[in-house]
């Protein structure tokens, strides 16, 4: 028997680490320039809080979810309703009147796996609680497309407003007469969603639903002057911070917990799995979950599967390269045992360092300092060890220095200076080093 991974659930190896790695340390550099902190929940809840929050007749609650039955517990399949259950559960409206924090984790729905499509996921997610300023809907916004600008990729922005528990029954009784007229040719999905969830309808993605409604009504003509009022402020706000967006009256989003504000970047480039990041305002949630009143919401999450797979398609990508500082290589015993002894010296001072524990011939060794994307080597061989010194490599620019070697007072930082070329070079722990990209 062959054991595999799950199918749906994916293993990340290296390689193909590094471009997750960078991509959530820019997303933790942009968090915090907007002054996010970062917040770490349990994978497992009650299944209750996803019951309550995202809506029994989503399909996320009703086909998606992975339940440990028998023990009422979920893996969560989305991050906002525990960070919800956490902020309740903490106090931690009062620490902070407004609180601004995000999270990154893996999340796990039961879906058809395709590319960008996944079981098992991931995602940065981030929320604003404790006000309902149309500004922080746009700020929200702009830090997303931001994001997405960094990395170089072009999305569209796509905005609607679900208006509120006032306006949103009464659009959704003319919605459902309006589905009523064409109730045959709907989808079997979306026979069953008029009934229970019509908003749904105006989503679908089978065809011939999208085309029965195109001329459905528009929930954007249906808010109630509080609501309209909000919209246009979310959207005078994104004009003034020149983020660009188009109105979209079909979108509904997954989750029943939405009001006003929602929004979604797509892309061009994925196929079907258009969506790379999606949120939007949930104004009663927190006082649903049994939290304080008067404590409105809104958040975005954004799927690093379809980051990648869109960073993996771009030709000028600029991912730094994660390679070794110095690559160690010892020939014969006594090279290598002093080899042993350096690299652990060079360890404690802060700097990447490695060599080959099996003592391969000295070709094996260059391959494996090459590989490794070390910016140096340091040869010790057995001649050199007699005359007491060292050859050091710069391995891109390939010039080579000879520095007298003394074990007990190995000093480095002279020559690593030295041999970087000072273009396009860091500083680590002081010494600078060569930046490579790939
Ligand atoms: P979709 O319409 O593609 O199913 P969604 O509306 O279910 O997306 P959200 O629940 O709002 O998505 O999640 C936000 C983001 O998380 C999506 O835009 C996407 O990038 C990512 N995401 C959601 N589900 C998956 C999944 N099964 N595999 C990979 N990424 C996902
Ligand atoms: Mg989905």
């Amino acid at each position: 028997m062959k054991l595999k991974a799950l199918n749906g659930f994916k293993d990340i190896i290296p390689g193909e680490v590094e471009i997750w790695r960078h991509v959530e340390s820019v997303a933790r550099a942009l968090f915090q320039r907007f002054h996010f902190s970062e917040i770490r929940m349990p994978i497992l809840e009650k299944t209750e809080l996803f019951a309550r929050s995202i809506g029994e007749t989503t399909d996320i609650v009703e086909k998606e979810m992975y339940t440990f039955v028998d023990k009422q517990i979920t893996m969560r399949p989305e991050a906002t309703a525990s960070l919800l259950r956490a902020y309740i559960q903490h106090g931690l409206h009062v620490a902070k009147p407004v609180q601004r924090l995000f999270t990154i984790g893996p999340m796990f729905r039961h879906e058809r796996p395709q590319k960008g499509r996944l079981r098992q996921f991931h995602q940065m997610d981030v929320e604003v609680l404790g006000t309902d300023n149309p500004r922080v809907d746009a700020e929200l916004m702009a830090m997303g497309a931001l994001f997405l600008e960094e990395f170089g990729l072009s999305a569209s922005l796509e905005v609607n407003s679900l208006g509120c528990p006032e306006c949103r029954p009464v659009f959704r009784k003319e919605l459902l007469r309006f589905l009523e007229e064409r109730f045959d040719l709907l989808c079997d999905d979306c026979k069953r969603r008029s009934a229970t969830n019509p908003l749904r309808v105006l989503d679908c993605k089978n065809p011939k639903c999208h085309e029965q409604v195109q001329e459905a009504p528009s929930i954007q003509e249906h808010l109630c002057t509080a609501c309209s009022d909000h919209f246009e402020k979310v959207q005078a706000a994104l004009q003034q911070l020149d983020v660009s967006y188009k109105l979209n009256k079909f979108m509904v989003r997954g989750l029943d917990y939405y009001t006003r504000t929602t929004f979604e970047f797509i892309t061009g480039d994925l196929g079907s799995q258009a969506a790379i990041g999606a949120g939007g305002r949930y104004d009663g949630l927190v006082e649903q979950l049994g939290g304080p009143k008067n404590k409105p919401g809104i958040g975005f999450a954004m799927g690093f599967e379809r980051l990648v797979l869109l960073l993996q398609q771009q030709t000028d990508r600029k991912i730094p390269k994660e390679g070794l500082d110095i690559f160690v290589i010892g020939l014969g015993d006594k090279a290598s045992e002093l080899a042993y002894s350096l690299v652990h010296d060079l360890r404690k001072n802060g700097l990447k360092a490695a060599m080959d524990i099996e003592m391969r011939s000295l070709k094996s060794q260059m391959k494996q300092a090459n590989k490794s994307n070390a910016s140096f080597s340091f040869i010790l061989g057995e001649d050199e060890l007699k005359k007491g010194i060292g050859v050091l490599r710069n391995m891109e620019s390939q010039e080579q220095e000879e520095i007298a070697f003394d074990l007990s007072q190995i000093n480095l930082d002279a020559l690593l200076n030295r041999l970087t070329d000072t273009k396009d070079s860091y500083f680590l722990h002081g010494k600078r080093c060569n930046k490579k990209m790939i």
